[in-house]
């Protein structure tokens, strides 16, 4: 049988469980990531249950099918091929905020905007940081994503995953080997379904400030007015990633339609009709001239998936 074939079989089965909406075929995926690049997925479903993620991964199982997992697609690039097999998108579907005390329940595809936003309003403090990072909860988690000092790992206290049997798996907080952006998910490859974050009390003003502090720095230093996926590159030990490219002269440096940031080196931006294929040649060009230059290797933080 045919990976397209399967596909047909997976789709047939899983239907009569989904709400209209939450399947597609041949979905391009430049639709669904922040660089806006990226082939046709076979086949994108978007659970809104964890009794769905089990489903879809059990089906994925039978069939043979690649399973490729998402969030908001902000720290992926998608080759121009696209996806085969199975695209596992947590979004709206799965998108909840539940209040229990000074915690709040989150559906992991629900945006870090939108939980910090809903902290502020319930006076919770501790998400400040995250206001300005466009992923979804689970997706912060996979990558610990941070910012001006803050990390997931402050507020993650535990974590509901399902291991490639479909096991419900508990994280807390230490048994997530948060580090710098990464996780133990990285490695283990289980679904994050759920997360809880622990907060403190705070007054919604101050909260409020700090936000739009930090939202104004992002806005003054980052190249927002384009596509792109963040950070292209992790921080070497002891340097900036931005700063080595741009000592390097490489700012404004173009392959098609993808370019170094101007604005912030550290950041590869779609100018404009960019395909995945120009992105991960500027890639592979920084890589080699800050190589040259200083001698060390710039490993991407994005994260590069898809048909090769
Ligand atoms: C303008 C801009 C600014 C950014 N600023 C920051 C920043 O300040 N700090 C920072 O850390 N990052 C930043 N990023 C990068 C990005 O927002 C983060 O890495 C974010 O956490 C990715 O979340 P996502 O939902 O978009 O994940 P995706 O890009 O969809 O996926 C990223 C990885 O996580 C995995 N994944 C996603 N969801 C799940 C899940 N539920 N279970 C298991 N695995 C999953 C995917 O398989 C993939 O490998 C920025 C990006 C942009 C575009």
């Amino acid at each position: 049988m045919s990976i397209a074939n399967d596909c047909e079989a997976f789709i047939k089965e899983i239907t009569p469980f989904l709400s209209p909406g939450q399947i597609e075929r041949q979905e391009p995926m430049e639709r669904h990531t922040t660089f806006r690049v990226g082939g046709v997925a076979d086949c994108v479903v978007y659970p809104a249950t964890i009794e769905d993620v089990r489903r879809i991964l059990s089906l994925t199982v039978r069939y043979g099918l690649p399973l490729t997992v998402m969030g908001n697609g902000s720290n992926l690039l998608v080759r121009d091929k696209g996806i085969r097999g199975v695209v596992l998108i947590f979004g709206k579907p799965a998108a909840y905020i539940e209040r229990r005390g000074m915690r709040l329940i989150v559906g992991a595809g629900t945006l870090l905007g939108a939980v910090a936003q809903n902290a502020l309003q319930e006076g919770l403090s501790g998400l400040e940081f995250a206001a300005g990072i466009p992923g979804s909860l689970g997706g912060a988690v996979f990558m610990n994503a941070g910012a001006y000092g803050g990390e997931m790992k402050q507020i993650v206290t535990r974590i509901t995953a399902l291991d490639g049997a479909g096991k419900t798996i508990e994280y807390a907080t230490e048994e997530a080997q948060f580090g710098y952006r990464t996780s133990i998910f990285q490695e283990n490859q289980h679904i994050i379904c759920e997360v809880e974050v622990s907060l403190t009390k705070g007054d919604p003003g101050e909260i409020r400030v700090a936000m739009e502090a930090l939202n104004e720095r992002r806005r003054q230093k980052q190249p927002l007015e384009y596509p792109s996926a963040g950070s292209t590159f992790k921080r070497p030990p002891g340097y900036f990633a931005g700063t080595l490219i741009d000592e390097t002269g490489l700012k404004g440096l173009s392959i098609g339609g993808a370019q170094v940031s101007e604005k912030h080196a550290g950041v590869i931006i779609n100018r404009g009709g960019a395909t995945a294929e120009d992105i991960l040649a500027l890639i592979a060009e920084v890589q080699r001239r800050v190589f040259e230059a200083r001698g060390i290797k710039l490993i991407p933080e994005v994260r590069i998936v898809g048909e090769e």
